[in-house]
């Protein structure tokens, strides 16, 4: 059978190859089960919601281990739900009466569930449905022989709970793959490529000996991450360059401080409230903060206000042109409501809080007020821009003045710079002489104001960007979860001076372009 290819979206890097294990669908017809069997099939049912609940308390128990609570608990009640008795109802009747096998009755009976649960007003409890949902899934794999799914497969599901994100950190993930996805057969060889955000069915064996050979390669690189995670990340001749992790999730956290990071230095807020219909509540915001902040004690929490807008707009602002800070500006009641879940979360933590998508100073003014009203004892946390706008990056002098930190956003920074499409521009030319010149004014203002310049883009863990990068000024670097290590090792084997003039060649070529590009 030739190679088929099924494009999506990169969600977590590096390849792997195996028998798909599918989680998901079971929207094929199944025959009916006879009568004289149905009794057995109930049971076999009950017996798969057991072992469900069972790697749920396992994977709880890991978390609790790893000082994990929060997660842990939420994580549990996964556990809980599966001892629910109206669910065991529904997938009797569903067995008994209507003949539905085991892994279809538990299916359909949680999606009901779960259907149920989100069509209700109270937001926290609608926001369980996703987890009975993931209880269904994991249940009606059991049922068809499923669990053997943690030996070496890769995971096929159309959709994932808080313990499924728990147990598969760290391994390539692509995501939005569309429905072609639930068309793959338990046990048919693919290869996930997290890298370029594919899953090829049925790969030649040189794509999956590639693979293969990339997984080890990724394992290995992470078993000495986490060996020298106490080695300093300094330069040779002595400079501290902080790395941080890049986090929208508690195992993000988790594995980028296992692998030496310094703490938080971008926590993306939006991305668990794309399917917002309104604007989050405070408590939604801590329910979701907490799993996340509690890991770090007092080291740096970086935590970016809602970056709604463009790529990442949630059905409420369909409407809105706005991105990033204007959009929360524009509804003061909701950046109030996240400044004062981000203050209670953060309480233990070196907070900072990051504001996206600046264009003005009246913008970081506007924060300042706002932070000043909802400071606990007068002690407001560190606040800091995101230089990710040409606008901002040429206003970096005047901003500093306002802050106490910038983090360069390379990402946006440089499509907004080259007028490039950001999801189909695959490599972003952050090295381009304009795009250099901007992060050259940026890291300029915030040496001379004497404040932290953090780059948060994924400019920070390219291996060539980074000395360019460090000799302009940078001294943080916040890179991805499974990049914390390599980025490490890679900052003690720079020296500030060489880096210095990897600058000054790049900039002579940047003069040397301009030159051509002015004829
Ligand atoms: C960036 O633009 O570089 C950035 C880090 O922000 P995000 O990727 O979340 O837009
Ligand atoms: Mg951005």
């Amino acid at each position: 059978m030739s190679e088929r290819t099924l494009a999506g979206f990169a969600a977590s890097p590096g390849q792997a190859a195996g028998p798909a294990v599918v989680l998901a669908g079971g929207e094929h017809a199944a025959a009916e089960v006879p009568a004289a069997a149905r009794q057995a099939e109930l049971a076999q049912a009950r017996r798969a919601f057991e072992a469900a609940a069972a790697d749920v308390v396992r994977i709880a128990e890991r978390l609790r281990t790893e000082g994990r609570l929060p997660e842990a608990e939420i994580v549990e009640t996964g556990a809980l739900m599966a001892a629910d008795p109206t669910l065991d109802r529904e997938v009797s009747r569903l067995v008994l009466v209507e003949g539905r096998p085991a892994a279809d009755a538990i299916r359909v009976a949680a999606e009901g569930a779960a259907a149920q649960l989100a069509a209700l007003p109270d937001p926290v409890l609608a926001e369980r449905a996703d987890d009975v949902r993931s209880l269904g899934r994991r249940a009606a794999a059991h049922a068809v022989g499923g669990g053997r799914a943690r030996g070496g497969g890769v995971l096929v599901a159309d959709g994932l709970g808080p313990a499924d994100v728990a147990d598969l950190l760290g391994l390539p993930m692509v995501v939005g793959l569309g429905d072609a996805v639930l068309d793959i057969a338990d046990g048919e060889p693919v290869v996930v490529d997290g890298d370029g955000g594919r899953l090829v069915r049925h790969p030649a064996a040189e794509r999956t000996a590639a693979a293969e050979h990339d997984s080890q390669r990724r394992a290995g690189a992470r078993a000495r991450a986490r060996a020298e995670s106490h080695l300093p990340s300094r330069t040779r001749d002595g400079r501290l360059i902080s790395v941080l992790v890049n986090a929208a999730s508690a195992a993000e956290v988790s594995e980028g401080l296992q692998q030496g990071a310094e703490g938080v230095g971008l926590l993306r807020t939006e991305l668990s409230f794309l399917d917002a219909r309104a604007w989050p509540t405070a408590s939604q915001h801590v329910r979701f903060l907490e799993p996340l902040l509690s890991q770090l004690g007092g080291r740096v929490a970086t935590v970016r206000l809602l970056d709604f807008g463009g790529d990442k707009t949630p059905p409420f602002l369909a409407a809105a042109h706005e991105r990033g800070i204007e959009l929360m500006l524009a509804a003061p009641e909701a950046l109030e409501a996240q400044l004062e879940a981000v203050v209670e979360a953060g309480q233990a933590t070196r907070l900072r809080i990051l504001v996206p998508m600046v264009t003005g100073l009246e913008q970081v003014l506007a924060v300042r007020q706002a932070l000043r009203r909802v400071a606990v004892a007068g002690r407001a946390p560190a606040l800091g821009a995101m230089i990710e706008t040409p606008e901002a990056a040429r206003r970096a002098r005047e901003l500093v003045r306002a802050l106490d930190f910038i983090s360069l956003g390379t990402n946006d920074l440089t499509q907004l710079a080259l007028g490039l499409d950001r999801e189909r521009s695959g490599a972003s030319p952050v090295t381009h002489p304009t795009v250099l010149r901007l992060i050259d004014s940026a890291c300029r203002a915030g040496n001379a104001a004497g404040i932290p310049v953090e780059v948060c883009g994924e400019a920070a863990s390219d291996p060539v960007v980074i000395p360019l990068l460090v000799g302009l000024g940078a001294n943080e670097l916040s890179v991805g979860a499974a990049r914390v290590g390599e980025v490490r090792e890679l900052v003690r084997e720079l020296d500030t001076a060489a880096c210095r003039m990897q600058v000054e060649e790049a900039l002579l070529d940047q003069a040397a372009h301009a030159g051509r590009e002015g004829g």
